[in-house]
């Protein structure tokens, strides 16, 4: 492992200074990823920021929202009364990843910052365009069977892990970042960009910028919300595909509709077009099938990830049919 500095502090000001001012230093929280990555020779930092005793662990009720705590962690975040109440898709997507011991460990702001699993990226070997940039992609012909079949660009297929980012994305969640040049905020599906020819931008955070809370609106469609995921490994695994979706249904009409994916796509993926076409239909199959149609229509399949989309497609009806029913 490659020697690194060691630094702690009790304030938000000072954190952001000390990462902003080394190109070559990160912010440590949970580090249930970082390390990882660390171990491996993937990330190499120059100095590591703990922050873990800053006050950014609470999750406040305001309203009918929710504002959580960069440092929350998963766990006390899925166990969370109000939240399994108002939005239970965040809950269950959360515990369908991981274990309890790295859910006690994982914070919902490191959740927004997990990197890919992609195996190319991970071997500190294979070309890689996201971990060296310019040297290529080895999983547009190697074994791709993990990897995105929405989003892609000829420069990286790597899939975005996150399952607790694939509720985020249909709860139309606000993410508060404070940085050497202020506090602003970002929509949700605005933090992680498409690949394109920079995959190695993960997100659209400037070096040193510091999440510092996730505010969930009041969202009446989350009360009838649920996350579905489909994985290899039953203990416990990353999403082969999964979806979160919500809707509301007023008069026997569907008045609002969310669907997102996981899995499938370079990062979390709110299908937007699916969602306008259930919007005023009866709750049913033929709506649902129709919304997973649309959802999939631009999805690219490669020799060994095209499976992804037929079951993707499926996994949509069977989590709409959950919250909707069948007319
Ligand atoms: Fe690297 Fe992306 Fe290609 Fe994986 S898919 S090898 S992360 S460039």
């Amino acid at each position: 492992m490659n020697p690194f500095r060691y630094l702690r502090t009790d304030e938000p000001a000072a954190a952001i200074r000390q990462v902003a001012g080394d190109p070559r230093a990160e912010f440590l929280a949970g580090g249930t990823s970082l390390l990882d990555l660390m171990k491996l020779g993937v990330e190499t930092p120059a100095t590591l920021v703990d922050i873990n005793s800053l006050p950014m662990s609470r999750i406040e009720v305001k309203g009918r929202g929710v504002r959580i705590g960069a440092l929350v962690t998963n766990s006390d975040l899925a166990y969370h009364e109000v939240v399994r109440r108002r939005y239970p898709v965040l809950s269950q997507a959360i515990l369908s990843g991981a274990s309890p011991q790295l859910r006690n460990m994982a914070t919902v702001a490191g959740n927004l910052m997990q990197r890919t699993r992609c195996t190319y990226f991970r071997d500190g070997m294979s070309p890689c365009n996201k971990r060296a940039p310019g040297t290529g992609c080895a999983a547009l012909d190697g074994f791709n069977r993990s990897h995105a079949v929405l989003g892609t660009s000829e420069h990286c297929i790597a899939s975005n892990p996150s399952d607790l980012c694939v509720a985020l994305a249909i709860l139309d969640a606000v993410v508060h970042v404070a940085g050497k040049n202020g506090d602003r905020t970002i929509p949700f599906n605005d933090f992680h960009p498409l690949p394109g020819e920079t995959p190695e931008r993960e997100t659209v955070l400037e070096h040193g910028e510091l999440i510092t809370a996730v505010e969930l609106p009041s969202a009446p469609h989350a009360a009838r919300s649920h996350y579905l995921k489909v994985q290899d490994r039953a203990s416990y695994d990353f999403a082969l595909a999964s979806a979160a979706v919500a809707l509301d249904v007023k008069g026997g009409v569907i008045r609002t509709a969310r669907i997102a994916l996981g899995g499938v796509a370079t990062k979390p993926w709110r299908a937007f077009a699916a969602e306008q076409t259930l919007v005023g239909a009866k709750p049913g199959e033929s709506a649902y099938t129709a919304a997973a149609r649309e959802a999939l229509k631009d999805a690219r399949g490669r020799p060994f990830n095209a499976f992804k989309i037929e079951l993707a497609r499926r996994i949509i009806v069977r989590a709409l049919t959950t919250v909707g029913g069948l007319s």
